[in-house]
């Protein structure tokens, strides 16, 4: 087979050509993004040989290895992991599997300035890629483990690849990058410096755990650099809190995450006893845009003896904790321990359960010691943690504690029942909510009016989740939750200044009224009445208590039922 040329798909393209006008203001972490990949190989390829005897791989030296020359000016990463097919190279490295590019794409454009277009790339790993922030030709020569033929890549980033076959490559995968020069005003450093690329590795690689070699090149003071190992490859988790330093963490976070960006919360856990195990847990700072797909893949990275294992360990919290990335390493499992297994063994739902009360309690503490960031967390996160309330009932109490809400008296998202309860007047009984898609079509609702008029504070939900939690939790500390368009709502004799002469020569008004229109809306209406709830809207539709709202008929209607 020739060398065939490709053209990048559409996506693909702008994202390369964000990267070589680089909205980024630090270029070292290209760096970082090519020895995260090389790592994943070479988990990859332990983790196949491991599965599958009858694989020809010599998995006794699994390394990563970087190579500088300074007269041809580049830098190759290379790795003996796993490696990619030709038609693996075709699709992975010259497509974006990702489907929420096209919507990235346009927040992208509409981002107002450099740091918001950082903080989305981020967003979206665009990983091996960022090799064009500091190269104007990548080549990338890779052979897949257990086939013979390998096949070489190349490209200057401007639209087009090559891909061509190639007899003797070495099993894994090498990048090379053909550096661009250096130019300090615009944070692009000389990367053909030992000096420099140590100084990365250390900053941005250092837990990684497989062993990064230098090979060639100079050392700036003239000396030879050898082949030496640039990481310690300590495991953060197995190490004590104090001992590692919160930039560590960050990088590891970064590293199993593909996120750029800090992670709001790291939470670490040590189980001691029987059954040992490590976890160092992480909320991210913003959402994923596909949380709510249904084939979100989440999940901890699961090792075993500080072998991995896998990723996406969906065992180990329950969905509604999806959000969270991290690490767990336990002592005594089977390094063969299969996805089937994980679901029933009983250490990995003690696990589960641990770690889900860690998680809570954290977001707990994160409540009570540093508001801003408990809400980022619930703006981020509060409608994936509501699921909780009506799919695990242990945590319940702990979930409605850490629950937090827009209402008529608080705009910013941060009441919470307790504080709804505290300052309910003494003659009110219930806790009243409203749903709806959007704050404006309840602030319109008539069913708010006698609410609005009198004062009384009504919970504003507007999340899809929350019309099956508030029916699922019923109640909080003794109070009903009650839906104001729901049933018979009597806001206290207080307020009603009618006398019962009034009520009753009223109803004898409208007897006649009423009687014509439940005639004429019989099909369509229950029942209808005279009303306190409205002060301005002529009438409104209310349902029974116990019937489903719109929205809820809406679901189940279309779930077929
Ligand atoms: P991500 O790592 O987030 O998936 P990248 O752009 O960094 O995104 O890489 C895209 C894909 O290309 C990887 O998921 C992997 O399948 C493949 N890939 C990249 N580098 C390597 C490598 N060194 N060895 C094997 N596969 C690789
Ligand atoms: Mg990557």
């Amino acid at each position: 087979m020739p060398t065939e040329t490709f053209e990048f798909q559409v996506e693909a393209r702008q994202l390369l050509q964000l990267m070589i006008h680089s909205v980024y203001s630090n270029k070292d972490v290209f760096l970082r993004e090519l020895v995260s990949n090389a790592s994943d190989a070479l988990d990859k390829l332990r983790l196949a040989a491991l599965r599958d005897d009858t694989l020809d791989a010599d998995v006794s030296d699994l390394h990563i290895e970087l190579e500088i020359d300074q007269d041809a000016r580049t830098l190759t990463v290379r790795d003996n992991g796993i490696g990619m097919s030709y038609d693996e190279v075709g699709q992975l490295i010259g497509t974006i599997a990702n489907s929420g590019t096209a919507e990235f794409l346009r927040e992208l454009r509409e981002a107002q300035d450099a740091a918001g277009a950082e903080g989305l790339i981020g967003q979206f790993g665009v990983g091996f890629y960022s090799g064009f922030m500091v190269a104007d030709e990548v080549t990338l020569l890779t052979r897949r483990a257990g086939e013979r033929q390998g096949t070489r890549w190349t490209s200057r980033g401007e639209g087009t690849y090559t891909l061509e076959p190639v007899d003797d490559a070495p099993r894994g995968t090498s990048v090379t990058l053909h550096l661009k020069p250096a130019d300090p005003d615009n944070q692009l450093h000389d990367y053909a410096s030992v000096w420099k690329i140590k100084e990365i590795v250390k900053r941005y690689s250092d837990f990684i755990t497989w062993p990064i070699r230098l090979v060639g090149g100079t050392g700036d003071e003239g000396e030879t650099a050898g082949s030496q190992t640039l990481n310690s490859m300590k495991a953060l988790w197995a190490r004590s809190r104090e001992e590692v330093s919160e930039e560590e963490y960050h990088e590891l976070y970064k590293h199993i995450g593909h996120d750029w960006r800090e992670p709001l919360e790291t939470i670490q856990l040590q189980a001691e006893g029987t059954f040992e195990y490590q976890a160092l847990l992480f909320v991210p700072s913003h959402a994923p845009h596909d949380l709510f797909n249904q084939n979100y893949r989440h999940g901890l990275q699961l090792y075993v003896k500080r072998v991995f294992i896998m990723d996406d360990c969906e065992a180990l919290l329950p969905s509604y904790l999806r959000f969270v990335k991290g690490v767990v390493d336990a002592q005594d499992l089977s390094l063969n321990v299969s996805r089937e297994i994980l679901q029933q063994d009983r250490h990995i739902r003690m696990m589960q359960r641990r770690l889900t009360k860690k998680v809570l309690s954290s977001v707990k503490n994160m409540m009570t010691e540093d508001t801003e960031r408990y809400a980022t967390l619930w703006r981020e996160f509060g409608a994936v943690l509501k699921e909780g309330l009506v799919t695990d009932p242990d945590n319940r109490d702990a979930l409605l504690a850490v629950t937090s809400f827009t209402t008529t008296q608080g705009d910013d998202g941060t009441v919470t029942l307790r504080q709804y309860v505290e300052r309910m007047p003494e003659e009110q009984d219930d806790i009243y909510y409203i749903t709806g898609e959007s704050r404006e079509s309840i602030d319109n609702s008539p069913h708010m009016e006698a609410f609005r008029e009198r004062g009384i504070e009504v919970l504003l939900l507007t999340d899809p989740v929350d019309e099956v939690w508030v029916d699922a939790v019923g109640e909080y500390e003794g109070k009903r939750l009650r839906s104001v368009a729901k049933g018979e709502i009597d806001l206290g004799a207080r307020e009603d200044d009618r006398s019962e002469d009034e009520k009753e020569q009223q109803a004898e008004a409208y007897a006649g009224l009423l009687g014509w229109m439940r005639e004429r809306l019989q099909e369509d209406v229950k029942e209808v009445r005279l009303s306190t709830r409205l002060t301005v809207s002529p009438a409104c539709l209310v349902a029974d208590a116990n019937d489903l709202t719109p929205a809820l008929e809406n679901m189940y209607r279309a779930m077929g039922q």
